[in-house]
């Protein structure tokens, strides 16, 4: 079979390549977006992928159509890309990456939980400054003491949850979908209790009309002083006032952030401290502020699994199969 990738990328090239030689495939890389200026150059192929932000709009899948290709395989999580009726009405049938590796993004979060709680922005800044002391940071507390609420057990969620038990940790779940297989390693409670009796609070739930602005004011009034509050989720989750607020009175102890409102004005680009939005820079001046460019996810086991699990779905669907990626009407 023939596949032609669209916008790949650096970090992709060596999975591309081993893919092939491990399925006997041929795959041709490009590194142009799907758009109807591009879409002609999948003629004579069997298969397409992509990954990207913009929008692949109707005339695309027409010509996909004309094309004979009836299927895109997207290397990515999201899929508001796609223009689903068109797609359908094209007999273009679609995928995506629902998850790729959960472990890293739970690894990513557990590591500045231990950042936060060794200080180590605080040690690492005296040391710039020549002071090597204990006293420049301060004592840490260990992670087998903490209560964690992870507030949304999904993949992520409870990948995470196994990490903090097997260290140790005490771990609270808040989730409406219940699940079992969990009870070992998670105690479900209500957001609530959670926030009453937590020293770290993690959010990993979508974003949706419950969890957008759920830790508002009344969210960091409920918690205990000198909680730890990580966010790698999505940033419109928490109020970044009530936030700032939150660190200045104590009412927080630290926070890790991998994401942050509006972050597409920022983040994945260079500029000088000066030019970030004023409350990030207000935000990123604390010792305890951890904020990381949405990289969680950014692994070799997460883009290797981007690469295999979306050429694998765009083989199935040619040869007529079905895979748990498609994305269905
Ligand atoms: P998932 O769908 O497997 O799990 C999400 C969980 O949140 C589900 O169990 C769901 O029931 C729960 N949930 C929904 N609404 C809730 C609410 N109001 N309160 C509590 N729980 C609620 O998703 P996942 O794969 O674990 O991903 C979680 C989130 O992580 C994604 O939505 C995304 O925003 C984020 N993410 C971040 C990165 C990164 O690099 N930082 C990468 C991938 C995903």
């Amino acid at each position: 079979m023939k596949i032609l990738m669209y916008n790949a990328v650096a970090d992709e090239l060596p999975y591309v390549k081993q893919w092939s030689e491990k399925t006997g495939h041929e795959v041709v890389t490009i590194d142009q977006p799907l758009n109807e200026e591009t879409v002609d150059r999948a003629s004579g192929f069997d298969a397409v992928s992509t990954q990207q932000t913009t929008s692949v709009n109707p005339p695309v899948y027409e010509r996909l159509s004309q094309l004979n290709i009836k299927q895109i395989a997207l290397r990515q999580v999201g899929y508001d890309v796609f223009d689903l009726p068109a797609a359908f009405a094209n007999h273009v049938r679609l995928s995506n990456v629902a998850a790729y590796s959960p472990r890293a993004i739970a690894e990513y979060t557990l590591t500045q939980l231990f950042n936060l709680i060794r200080h180590n922005k605080k040690f690492d800044r005296a040391m710039a400054q020549g002071d090597y002391t204990w006293a420049a940071g301060g004592q840490a507390r260990e992670i087998h003491d903490l209560t964690v609420a992870i507030i949304g057990v999904g993949r992520i969620g409870t990948a995470l949850a196994e990490m903090l038990h097997a260290l140790g940790a005490q771990v609270l779940g808040v989730d409406p979908v219940y699940r079992a297989q969990n009870e070992p390693f998670v105690t479900y409670t209500t957001l609530d209790e959670a926030l009453r009796r937590a020293d770290v609070i993690s959010f990993h739930t979508p974003l949706n009309d419950e969890t957008r602005g759920l830790a508002d004011r009344a969210f960091f009034e409920k918690v205990q002083p000198g909680t730890i509050m990580l966010n790698f989720a999505r940033g419109e989750i928490v109020d970044m006032s009530a936030l700032e607020l939150a660190l200045a009175s104590g009412q927080l102890a630290g926070a890790a952030f991998d994401v942050a409102p509006n972050e597409n004005d920022f983040m994945d680009q260079k500029q000088t401290v000066d030019e970030l939005p004023e409350n990030i820079q207000r935000l990123v001046a604390y010792d305890n502020f951890l904020l990381s460019p949405h990289i969680a996810f950014y692994t070799n086991t997460a883009i290797k699994n981007m690469v295999e699990m979306a050429l694998n779905d765009a083989v199935i669907i040619v040869n007529g199969g079905f895979t748990e990626n498609e994305i269905l009407r």
